[in-house]
């Protein structure tokens, strides 16, 4: 029977046997026979493949790499397959002005409302539902920072921007950051005036100040909802519910929930009993338990899944935030999680993740990848790159490190991090550090076993910290290395040419009197006519008193000097005379 053999640039001989539908050992006796010993799970090039493919009586339809990206995410669905869905909300705003507390209110006023126990539990999003019935999810995790991380990544997942400003601050720093990023986003902003209670409060203060960053309240005109809140004394929440839900009925969100899932990583950690926990907002679909599904390079069957409340449940729909059991590793935030058809395209896209990634990050620098190596390779550089592979516990403390450590550069120097990840450190992490020249810092995870070999035979450094502010201080201090140290002049002394003599042979030669300090050979000299810097010399060599060479002269004496090729020299020119040392910088 002949079949259609899909060959992609490489595959495993297992994959090629289950395409040819043979047993995977008539593959490897076919190699054999060729001369050629492989093992089930080795990979084949396209070529390879291809020619056992043709031997065993198939057709073959090669397939370029990146052919395998496609149908990940499937097209826009059809407006009528799809139902209005919750709408996704982010709290942003400065620091103190109530974000946590915000959260943290409407938690426990609206998500236990009729539940059985009601625990809460952090999973990085949750839903709350309002009197009416109607749900909206919140993302738990505030900041900028992940927001703009995620948008880094390419994930849309905030619909709507709640914009918490303290009524007794005012618009601040952060504020401001707050609503630049939600513009760049294009998510619509609710500003909700948060600590109405207290006596100080001034609500109109906020508008004011807000219009002056193009914020305009509906009262002014404008398309921006406003809502006085107050986090702690649990006021005006349902308003803000209501404005939230206001604005998704504008922007009238919908999606098809009967297809196979679709959503976005929030949060992945790698949990001691539960193994990878990927906390996934489903944008489509319905996610399922038992759902093969690819995150990134990770992939697995659904094992559970678990709602905000810790409650096992058997599927999520659209704008649910759920936990998801079962991947092989913790996907990292932002990356796009799909249900696929079966294993073998999740081992496909993850494997071919796997190698982009690699192929990316592999920047040969070359061989030693010790920190003392780098410093000493680099130190010439005028841009000084430090590459790091990073392995964390969780996936906060990662991200903490990887924008602390991106936040130390300067234009000269920088950390540039091939990898950050969450969990043990592998081999496969040794591989990518050794193809770049990179240490390893491992931030309260340890190497397995083969990692610690291969690093050991490789010359691949792992560092262990325990403490955030260790590991910052440890690597400023490589870092600050890899700057170019400052030079610092220190002044010696000035002369004044007092005539030029033409001497054949030798050139000009400027006959000069010290009027300050004190001038010396090999010191640097520069030129210097009616205070303007005319020429930058570079050291002295000549020297004279009298005929004789010398190594110095003083204030108030005379001396002869001659400037090689520069034979512009003038009298009443100064010459400044002048030392140079390096200086070590730090960060
Ligand atoms: P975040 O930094 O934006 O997350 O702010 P927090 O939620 O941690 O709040 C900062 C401080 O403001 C805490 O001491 C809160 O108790 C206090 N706070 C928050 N909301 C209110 C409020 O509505 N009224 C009053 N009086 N204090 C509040
Ligand atoms: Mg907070």
């Amino acid at each position: 029977m002949v079949r259609d053999v899909v060959i992609p640039d490489v595959i495993t001989v297992q994959d090629l046997a289950q395409r040819m539908a043979v047993r995977g050992v008539d593959v490897i006796k076919f190699l054999m026979r060729q001369g050629t010993m492989v093992r089930i799970t080795d990979v084949l090039d396209a070529d390879t493949a291809e020619l056992i493919a043709t031997e065993f009586g198939h057709q073959v339809k090669r397939v370029s790499e990146s052919d395998v990206e496609e149908g990940f995410l499937a097209a826009a669905d059809a407006e009528e397959d799809t139902v209005p869905r919750p709408p996704v909300v982010a709290v942003m705003g400065h620091v103190d002005h109530g974000k946590t507390s915000l959260l943290d209110a409407l938690r426990s006023t609206h998500v236990a409302r009729g539940e059985t126990g009601g625990i809460t539990q952090h999973i990085g999003a949750y839903q709350v539902t309002t009197e009416e019935g109607e749900r909206v999810t919140f993302l738990d995790t505030p900041g900028h920072a992940a927001f703009s991380a995620m948008r880094a990544r390419g994930a849309h997942v905030t619909d709507i921007v709640v914009l918490v400003v303290a009524a007794d601050d005012g618009v601040m720093p952060q504020t401001v950051e707050a609503i630049s990023h939600a513009k760049a986003a294009d998510a619509p902003l609710i500003v909700a005036v948060n600590k109405i209670d207290k006596p100080e409060a001034d609500a109109q203060r906020v508008v004011n100040e807000l219009l002056q960053h193009e914020v305009v309240v509906e009262s002014l005109g404008g398309e921006t909802q406003i809502v006085e809140v107050s986090a702690t004394q649990k006021i005006g929440l349902e308003d803000l519910l209501e404005a939230i839900l206001l604005q998704a009925e504008v922007m009238d969100l919908r999606a098809n929930p009967d297809r196979s899932a679709e959503g976005v990583v929030i949060e992945a950690k790698l949990d001691k009993g539960r193994g990878p926990v990927a906390t996934i907002l489903v944008k489509r679909g319905t996610l399922k338990r038992g759902d093969i599904v690819v995150a990134g390079s990770a992939w697995g069957r659904v094992r559970a899944l678990v709602n905000d409340r810790g409650e096992q449940v058997l599927q999520a729909g659209p704008s649910e935030p759920v936990e998801v059991l079962g991947l092989d590793h913790p996907p990292s935030p932002g990356e796009a999680l799909a249900v696929v058809e079966d294993e073998a395209r999740a081992r496909e896209l993850t494997e071919y993740r796997e190698r982009v990634r690699r192929e990316k990050a592999a920047v040969p620098v070359g061989g030693g990848a010790s920190l003392a190596d780098m410093m000493a390779k680099l130190q010439n550089k005028k841009v000084s790159e430090l590459p790091l592979v990073i392995k964390g516990d969780v996936q906060g403390s990662t991200e903490a490190i990887v924008s602390s450590l991106e936040k130390l550069g300067t234009d000269e120097v920088r950390a540039r991090i091939l990898h950050s990840g969450v969990g043990a450190i592998t081999e496969s992490d040794v591989l990518l550090a050794k193809g770049s020249g990179a240490p390893i810092i491992g931030f309260n995870v340890r190497a397995s076993a083969q990692a610690r070999q291969l690093a050991e035979r490789e010359g691949v450094e792992i560092r262990y910290y325990s403490i955030i502010y260790d590991l910052i201080d440890d690597l400023k201090g490589v870092m600050s290395g890899l700057l170019a140290p400052t030079l610092r002049e220190t002044f010696l002394g000035n002369a004044q040419v007092l005539e030029v003599f033409d001497i054949t042979k030798v050139g000009k030669v400027a006959g000069c009197r010290v009027t300050e300090g004190v001038v010396r050979r090999g010191a640097k000299v520069r030129i210097i006519r009616d205070n303007v810097v005319i020429q930058e010399m570079g050291t002295l060599q000549t020297l004279k008193r009298f005929k004789e060479d010398v190594a110095e002269v003083n204030n108030g004496m005379e001396c002869g000097m001659n400037f090689g090729s520069f034979q512009d020299i003038k009298v009443g020119d100064y010459i400044e005379c002048f030392n140079v040392e390096s200086v070590a910088r730090s960060l």
